[in-house]
């Protein structure tokens, strides 16, 4: 992986812009550049070999004025307080993009996943819990799924903080099982706002769907999601990769065919009917839309001006670096930026916990279309921004979020 520039450089470079284009008072964005807390845990961990392991976990909240911190937890070796403190103030402005009342925060823990077993993630995913009990709940933080965090991971801190309490605390984690409070349409919400941007990003660039030729770099809970919604429109999925490399193929491939494969092998990787490529290449090969789906740092100032899509949409968290972007810019790619285009995940748990604090359902139906109304709104508030003042989508983007969190600082004023 590319780690060219660190995250945490990058989204205070995008706010110092930003404060400077809005003509920010510097007292608002000296408190923007600096998270309201920063929580780093040990996590002792008993392995199944009965050893003890130490573990490093984080939960940060970049900020909370416009209502409690919200953001998912990751699980990866790659995570650092750094990336974990950019990653809490893009929620800080994912949410006030999409207008709903949560300030932004994320969690992480430097383990690696895929070599523990569900028996090791449950005690770890307990005792991080415990860690960090004091400051989260629903009034305070909510954490929800990130990278390899699902919801058997919020339904454990779910029920640890519950037990902590004496009483059932479903509000304290969104992204849940829907038999303990989870919202319908939750686990596919990031990947379906990321389809209702394309589509709206279409619509404005007066493009059809049909027939487009689609990149999906990341397989995961979004990518995939994003595939099997994509291919319905009648898309061409030509390329999609996870971690273990690509498979392409120029004419489109048979999703459903693919996922069967996927689903007995564990990879898209071996799927008969395609070519097998780099993760490299893929995201260099000629499609209209590219949509990175996996990890930040995926296009970077060495493969930029290699990439040949007329549309991205950033359903990753940072996948292009600053370097990157004025490259693209340069080639009139047009870019939705991830804080808009997967800001679908937060505002379906912002539903589960209006859902949750009422005790009222809704069906996925409702769900859904709820969401498509928010991001739909949102994209062309954003939309509009750009136009107007003549800038990339991603500082519109910014302009938007720093500005309602700015309005909300200078309401509440300073104490004392
Ligand atoms: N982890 C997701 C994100 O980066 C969802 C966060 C949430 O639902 O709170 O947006």
């Amino acid at each position: 992986m590319n780690k060219e520039k660190n995250l945490w450089q990058t989204v205070l470079q995008q706010l110092d812009e930003t404060a400077k284009r809005i003509n920010l008072e510097p007292w608002i964005h000296q408190k923007l550049q600096k998270s309201k807390r920063e929580l780093t845990v040990s996590i002792p961990v008993k392995m199944d070999n009965n050893s003890v392991e130490i573990f490093t976990g984080y939960r940060v909240q970049h900020n909370i004025t416009r209502g409690p911190a919200k953001g998912g937890i990751r699980y990866s070796p790659e995570v650092t307080l750094d990336e974990i403190k950019a990653l809490a103030m893009l929620m800080t402005w994912k949410c006030a993009i999409v207008n709903i009342p949560f300030g932004g925060a994320k969690g992480g823990v430097v383990c690696n996943p895929g070599k523990m077993s569900e028996e090791e993630l449950e005690r770890l995913t307990r005792r991080y819990t415990s860690e960090i009990i004091s400051i989260i709940g629903p009034e305070r933080d909510i954490p929800a799924p990130d990278i390899a965090t699902n919801s058997q991971t919020m339904a454990w801190i779910m029920d640890t903080y519950s037990i902590d309490k004496g009483y059932s605390v479903p509000g304290v984690v969104t992204g849940k099982p829907i038999a303990i409070g989870g919202s319908e349409g939750r686990t596919k919400a990031t990947g379906r706002g990321v389809v209702y941007t394309l589509l709206n990003t279409l619509k404005h660039l007066d493009l059809n769907i049909e027939g487009r030729r689609v990149v999906v770099q990341g397989y995961g809970k979004v990518g995939s999601v994003v595939v099997d919604l994509l291919f319905k429109e009648g898309c061409r999925i030509i390329g999609v990769g996870e971690i273990d490399g690509a498979v392409y193929k120029a004419d489109g491939l048979n999703i459903n065919k693919l996922n069967k494969h996927r689903e007995k092998s564990g990879s898209v990787v071996g799927f008969k009917e395609a070519d097998i490529i780099s993760n490299k290449k893929l995201l260099e090969l000629k499609c209209d839309i590219l949509i990175p789906a996996a990890l930040e740092n995926q296009v970077t100032e060495d493969n930029a001006s290699r990439i040949k899509a007329k549309i991205i949409v950033e359903a990753a968290n940072g996948p292009v670096t600053p370097a990157a972007d004025k490259i693209l810019k340069e080639k009139k790619i047009f870019i939705v930026p991830d804080i808009l285009a997967n800001a679908g995940g937060v505002t379906v748990s912002y539903f589960e916990w209006v859902q949750g604090l009422q005790s009222y359902f809704w069906t996925e139906r409702e769900v859904n279309l709820k969401l498509r109304d928010i991001i739909t709104k949102a994209f062309y508030k954003v939309l509009e921004i750009s136009l107007k003042k003549k800038v990339p989508m991603r500082m519109a983007a910014h302009i938007l979020a720093v500005n309602r969190v700015a309005e909300a600082t200078r309401i509440r004023g300073l104490y004392p």
